[in-house]
């Protein structure tokens, strides 16, 4: 913290305390070269990410619980060790960027299945069996039919 007197960085805190909403914290200062005392205030940051469920209720953003959604999907299938937790990393990553404190879960679900849709098509369909929920038998079978219509077009990655 640089002194607003004479600039010097070399500064120290000669007391501490919270304010009244107790995310503040109040810090008096003393500069180490003029002896300039000044007040510096310390918020928590309110880099909150919230998911919405579709019943509506809001839950804060648990990266260890969608990568653990993940790691389940990819069970015993052949890729690299850390690709759930790279997935989840991408993902928190991309809702961060998009800079909305607020996501619908729909939006995780679909940005988790097109994760796994390009990591592994079994964990995408097993995945995408349990959270998009597919309505019928019909449904899954038109979503798989377009997996393989891809491979055969060499967009797989196998
Ligand atoms: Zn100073």
């Amino acid at each position: 913290m640089r002194c607003p007197q004479c600039g010097t960085r070399d500064t120290r805190v000669i007391n501490s305390r919270d304010l009244d909403d107790s995310a503040t914290i109040r810090r008096r200062r003393e500069c180490a070269s003029c002896a300039t005392r000044f007040t510096t205030y310390e918020r928590v940051e309110a880099a909150r990410l919230v998911v919405v469920k579709r019943d509506g209720t809001r839950q804060e953003f648990d990266r260890a619980k969608l990568a653990s959604g993940l790691r389940k999907a990819l069970t015993r299938r052949p890729v690299p060790d850390g690709a759930a937790e790279q997935a989840a990393d991408q993902i928190e990553a991309e809702l961060r960027a998009a800079g909305s404190s607020e996501v619908p879960s729909s939006r995780v679900g679909a940005m988790a299945m097109e994760q796994l849709r390009a990591i592994d098509h079994i964990a995408y369909i097993r995945f995408a069996s349990v959270y998009q929920s597919f309505e019928d038998l019909e449904d899954l079978k038109r979503e798989v039919d377009t997996l393989y219509a891809e491979k055969g077009n060499g967009g797989g990655r196998k």
